[in-house]
């Protein structure tokens, strides 16, 4: 496979294009991460303590790596009050309720769980899989997400219950995928606020030339999922417009190592190793993505990570290449349980 000679990008990756020396237009265009400073992000927690008020923060809590990592840091690092909402993804992986668990038995911290009614998360993904595989499309796949894509107003939602100001994400700078936007004709460099914007419309653009997305069962979660997106959405700006949201990892630099070793010593954290990533392993549909984006573009969402990863300077591209070729592997078991759990019978859908 030819890959970019600096990062690891492939050749397959959406609208690649390579100089002479082999590098990619990624790497030529890219402009390294600017974390705003812990000084900063103290400050702003500072400001948000509350004496006397059980909370001082919010965030939802998946039991994977990241958000497992934020609450760390807000508890023992920050000294903050958090409140931990967690959504009962109902293709959550096992281990990571048992992270849950653990985290919550050890930071002595207050949780409050949630699901969505109806079985809406089972019977979207369901449908939208089929509607996928009548015009399969790398750029629609994020839509067999789209209930999780609610997950921040429901978190909102206990903000307000519990008279809490600020609200606290975690995801890691660097998962933004880059090539999933170049699929939306984003361009990368643009700043968040408006890359929802230009992305909102390139998803409805995609999804449009298959209107089969657009069944009434769906619509009022895909609604949802487009205003509530992310914290930069509209849903947020316009209906939570008093409450400070906090991207912790847009202030401290996110460490891989740092970031496993702190959590598996202090939390008793960890994740099924024979996904050899610790990386996403929290909900199943994740290895459905990795097969889909596999079959479509020949690579999966590692490629883009370990790529920015590269260009961070965070780890050598020998080692991303190594780390691909262990970890890029497609877990037909855990897809085959998706299916089950929603009634799927047609196993063509795994045809290799
Ligand atoms: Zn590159």
């Amino acid at each position: 496979m030819n890959r970019c000679s600096k990062c690891v990008l492939p050749g397959s990756t959406p609208n690649i294009v390579f100089d002479k020396d082999g590098v990619c237009n990624y790497c030529n265009s890219y402009k390294k991460f600017e974390y705003t400073g812990e000084t900063k992000l103290r400050e702003l927690l500072d400001s948000q303590k509350r004496t006397g008020s059980k909370y001082d923060c919010v965030m939802g809590l998946s039991g994977g790596r990241d958000s497992s990592y934020a609450l760390l840091k807000l508890v023992k690092d920050y000294n903050m009050k958090v409140l931990a909402v967690n959504y009962e993804n109902p293709f959550t992986d096992p281990r990571a309720k048992i992270n849950i668990e653990n985290a919550i038995d050890i930071l002595g911290i207050d949780v409050v769980r949630f699901k969505l009614k109806n079985r809406i998360h089972e019977r979207t993904f369901k449908h939208n899989l089929m509607s996928w595989l009548r015009k399969p499309s790398p750029a629609t796949i994020p839509m067999l997400c789209i209930a999780c894509k609610t997950i921040l107003s429901g978190i909102i939602k206990y903000s307000k219950k519990y008279n809490i100001n600020c609200v606290i994400t975690g995801g890691n700078p660097y998962e933004d995928t880059s090539f999933k936007k170049e699929l939306l004709n984003v361009s990368r460099d643009q700043d968040h606020e408006l890359s929802f914007i230009t992305s909102l419309y390139g998803i409805v653009r995609e999804t449009m030339k298959n209107p089969s997305y657009y069944h009434p069962m769906c619509i009022p979660t895909i609604v949802k999922g487009y205003l509530y997106g992310n914290p930069y959405a509209i849903g947020p700006r316009f209906f939570a417009s008093d409450k400070t949201f906090i991207d912790l990892f847009h202030y401290i630099p996110w460490k891989e190592e740092e970031v496993e070793s702190r959590l598996k010593a202090e939390l008793g954290w960890d994740y099924p190793h024979k996904f050899k990533s610790s990386w996403r392993f929290d909900c199943k549909i994740g290895h459905l993505k990795d097969f889909l984006y596999m079959k479509t573009l020949n690579m999966t969402e590692k490629d883009d990570l370990y790529a920015k990863m590269v260009r961070e300077g965070l780890i050598s591209r020998e080692r991303a290449l190594l780390r691909l070729s262990d970890e890029n592997q497609i877990y037909y078991d855990e897809i085959q349980q998706v299916l089950n759990q929603v009634g799927i019978k047609d196993k063509s859908i795994l045809d290799r």
